[in-house]
């Protein structure tokens, strides 16, 4: 059964040797899904017979956007800190707290509900392949199974036991680390795929980062961070001796880190919504572009520093405030996300890839940026299904 869609006015392959510029794109485009790969991909005007034909009307396609950092499984509600924190007031409730403790009363069921939901919301914003960490439940249990909620809807589920020190061990963070590197490590390890530690101030530090991640390799866990969102740490560093996937946040960058990140495999993720929901100052991702460093663009969808789930928004804001052209945006949460996973199968349109992709009502993907706040995402389809069609 081959599924032809033609009619496209830009098509975004991510390929070089197939179409032009850094996102090798092709006008007048067509391509062909069997089984769920892409199959053929071309000019309309050389589309072979197929079993079905789908005519895209001049709209143009990118491949679904991958993203690489994400927060799914919580429950509760933090809008009234995010109104305190724009009003420029203190906010004296418990902020992750309040969330750990939702999270903790929830039951499989409610947390399921709502992870479901904003995989929902992910596919309205043509997100395909997205990756989700626990971290809001800080014991052996919660972490195992929220662990377990987040790799029932995807396999780049992440263990970040070492999110923050729960209050019950504020005063022997070190039983805490402990604690994570072992029971709960052995507990989670089983459904992850990934290890991930908040390497900075008022977090973990460097040896205890490097204690958890190293503990997540030896349980068969790739590692990745959150490194250098508050302040130029050592966390990028510690990621490239790791030769962690990613390094992500990456707001605070020395010249050194910037070096270390160029000359390594780890990419450099940036989280625009992170920075924009908490008024804080912008990585200068065309900085890193330059120097030679892989860049992933990622939404950090969580309930306390960036509750977003448009991938749309963080391309738009990493182009106006982060100074990239809108091919480095839209490689970066496309290409750039797929590498932030070590995944070769997503992040482009070339035969034997995966067909994931959106459908946007707009001539070229640069409307993304072009056109903020607006709704493009006219389809998304996974392994050549579509799973958000939004006239329907
Ligand atoms: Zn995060």
């Amino acid at each position: 059964m081959s599924k032809a869609f033609t009619n496209i006015g830009s098509l975004v392959t991510n390929d070089l040797e197939q179409g032009f510029g850094l996102l090798g794109e092709i006008s007048d485009a067509a391509f062909v899904v069997e089984g769920g790969v892409i199959a053929w991909v071309g000019s309309a005007t050389e589309l072979g017979s197929t079993d079905e034909l789908i005519d895209l009307g001049g709209r143009s396609v990118v491949p679904g956007f991958v993203d690489s950092h994400a927060h799914l499984a919580f429950a509760g509600d933090r809008s009234a800190e995010f109104a305190a924190r724009m009003a420029g007031t203190r906010y004296e409730a418990g902020g992750i707290k309040t969330t750990v403790a939702a999270t903790r009363a929830a039951s499989d069921e409610e947390l399921r509900k709502q992870i479901a939901s904003r995989v929902a919301e992910f596919h309205r914003s043509g997100i395909t392949t997205f990756e989700s960490k626990s971290g809001y439940g800080l014991t052996v249990a919660d972490e195992a199974r929220t662990v377990r909620l987040n790799s029932e809807v995807t396999p780049e589920s992440t263990f970040l036991g070492a999110h923050v020190v729960p209050a019950e061990f504020a005063s022997n963070p070190d039983d805490y680390v402990e604690l994570v590197c072992n029971e709960m490590m052995f507990a989670a390890a089983p459904q992850a795929k990934w290890v991930d530690v908040f390497c900075d101030r008022g977090a973990f530090d460097y040896d205890q980062a490097e204690q958890v991640l190293r503990a997540g390799m030896a349980a068969g866990l790739m590692p990745r961070i959150h490194a250098n969102q508050l302040e130029a740490g050592r966390g990028v560093e510690l990621a490239v001796k790791l030769d962690c996937a990613s390094a992500d946040h990456c707001t605070h960058l020395s010249a050194r880190d910037i070096e270390l990140l160029a000359g390594s495999n780890t990419v450099a993720t940036l989280l625009p919504g992170a920075e924009f929901s908490t008024r804080a100052e912008y990585p200068d991702a065309r900085r890193l572009w330059g120097a030679g460093v892989a860049v992933a663009l990622a939404t950090d969808c969580n309930p306390g520093s960036s509750f977003t789930t448009s991938m749309a928004f963080c391309i738009a804001v990493a182009v106006r405030d982060m100074y990239f052209t809108p091919e480095q945006a839209i490689w970066s949460a496309t290409k750039g996300g797929a590498m932030a996973l070590r995944r070769t199968d997503v992040g482009g349109l070339s035969v034997g890839m995966k067909a994931d992709f959106a459908v946007l009502d707009a001539p070229n993907a640069t409307h993304i940026a072009y056109r903020p706040g607006v709704d493009l995402i006219e389809s998304t389809w996974i392994s050549g299904k579509s799973v958000h069609r939004r006239n329907k």
